[in-house]
């Protein structure tokens, strides 16, 4: 039976690791999902089968409940929320790593290995931090907090001093595992510890954090499957922790920061401060008629999609837009910046949603020598991607982030709802570029005006 398990394991790890190459391309990522839906659906049937359980009615309740829960939330989600979502996910899971890890306690007898009780520290400190920190994640995406950073006076110390007393703690606990107050006093430090990471961190920097949470829940269960001897939580947390952590680091870069510094800065507003500089210098309004005039004359097209295209779901009337462009010979691509919106791959996501061809989006590298012989830059709802400033203001913290070069082009259009500056909280001065027609609105109102006008 043992053989079968391992063989079974085997399986549902190839599945797992081929499902997530496959993740790396829009084209075979619902592939890549199933694959990896495959593999947990043959590791869950298994571990049942194998573990010779007593009484099958909580599980079954767990799974009916759970299963429910996922496929409504997984239904009713905005794209604009699937981050928090994400969060509340990786929360559940460093949660459960808790959980398990503390009932494994309970089944201790005599003096157990100490590989045994390190797994067991480490699985409640790393899931518990995932928990209580993943929440506040939540709670900073959801609005139900606000998303600036929350500082005080000797933050770093305090967080430093628990992360010494738990190492202390820890140590106590692998030497005498008996004493059950020292895992829950793990516990409750954790807990705070998580709280008290997240907090000083930015709403708009959450992104990055839940990916870095999410590699934790995969170490907590990593952890966990060393606790319970299962081979399948090892290989399965161990991919969670290391792509999680590879996906921190591709976002970090994208946005030309340090993983420290995105942790450690208190970097980040609310977002949509209102540009200083657009008090006083002027910017000349235009609107979807004049729009169409260029859009209609263009041979060449680049569409930059932005934060602002998810927030105002524009992209189905978007894709119908570049839909009767082309159909009247213009050249119409998608420029997509690493970094656009709220999480990786955000852009592309959207734009599959409205069945946009794979062919017609561009990577940063691919296009951004092409704008230069480009009639119209049409951006809808981008901002911080697009600004210059990140090519020479060294005090912003935009500075050093490769950017789309959308100034290159002969035309520049932007759509959106204000001159508010986006996620970096800087000021734009491609507003107020002469070659620059600002078409104030929300997207898809104006987006929808414009095919309006467009097909009479
Ligand atoms: P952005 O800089 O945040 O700008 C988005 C713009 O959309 C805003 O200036 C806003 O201006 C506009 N907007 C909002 N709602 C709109 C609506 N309904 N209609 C039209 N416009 C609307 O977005 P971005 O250019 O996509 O850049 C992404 C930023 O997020 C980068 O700074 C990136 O570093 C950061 N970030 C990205 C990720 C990721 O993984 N993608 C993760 C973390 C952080 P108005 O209010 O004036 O309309």
């Amino acid at each position: 039976m043992s053989g079968l398990v391992s063989i079974a394991y085997l399986i549902a790890a190839v599945l797992f690791i081929v499902g997530l190459k496959q993740l790396g391309s829009p084209k075979t990522a619902r592939r890549g999902n199933q694959l990896a839906m495959l593999g947990m659906l043959i590791a869950i049937v298994v571990t049942l089968l194998d573990k010779k359980i007593i009484d099958f009615s909580y599980i079954v309740a767990g799974l009916v409940l759970g299963s429910l829960i996922g496929a409504i939330a997984a239904k009713k989600v905005q794209m604009t929320a699937m981050p928090q979502m994400v969060a509340l996910f990786n929360g559940v899971g460093g949660g459960a790593s808790t959980l398990v890890a503390l009932s494994e306690f309970y089944h201790l007898t005599g003096h157990p290995p100490m590989d045994i009780t390190i797994t067991i520290v480490l699985s409640v400190l790393i899931g518990t931090i995932t928990f209580t920190g993943s929440l506040i994640a939540y709670a900073k995406l959801q609005g139900i907090m606000r998303g600036a950073p929350i500082v005080y006076s000797m933050q770093h110390y305090v967080n430093g001093l628990m992360v010494l007393a738990v190492v202390g703690l820890g140590a106590w606990f692998a030497m005498e595992p008996s004493l059950l107050a020292i895992l829950l006093i793990i516990t409750v430090i954790s807990a705070i510890l998580g709280v008290t990471s997240v907090i000083p961190i930015g709403g708009a920097d959450m992104p990055v954090v839940i990916s870095l949470l999410n590699s934790y829940s995969g170490m907590a269960a990593a952890a966990t499957g060393f606790v319970i001897s299962n081979n399948v939580l090892i290989i399965s947390g161990a991919l969670v922790g290391a792509s999680g952590i590879i996906l921190t680091q591709i976002m970090c870069v994208a946005m030309n920061r340090s993983l420290g510094n995105v942790l450690f800065a208190a970097v980040g507003t609310d977002g949509g401060v209102v540009s200083a500089a657009g008090e006083q210098k002027q910017v000349t309004r235009y609107t979807p008629d004049d729009a169409v005039v260029m859009l209609d004359r263009a041979q060449s097209v680049i569409i930059i999609p932005g934060y602002g295209l998810a927030v105002a779901q524009a992209q189905h009337v978007l894709q119908e837009m570049a839909t009767i462009l082309m159909s009247r010979g213009a050249k119409v691509r998608y420029a997509i910046h690493p970094v656009a919106g709220r999480m990786p791959g955000h852009m592309n996501v959207l734009l599959a949603e409205a069945n946009v061809p794979y062919d017609l989006l561009l990577e940063m590298d691919a296009i951004n020598d092409d704008f230069q012989n480009t009639d119209v830059a049409l951006v809808i709802g981008a901002n911080d991607v697009i600004n210059p400033a990140a090519r020479y203001k060294k005090e912003s913290a935009l500075y050093g982030m490769p950017i789309l070069n959308v100034d290159m082009a002969r035309t520049v259009m932007i759509v959106k709802r204000s001159l508010a500056s986006g996620f970096a909280g800087e000021d734009n001065e491609l507003f107020f570029n002469e070659k620059t027609m600002m078409i104030f609105g929300d997207a898809k109102k104006m987006v929808t005006e414009i095919v309006q006008i467009l097909k009479h």
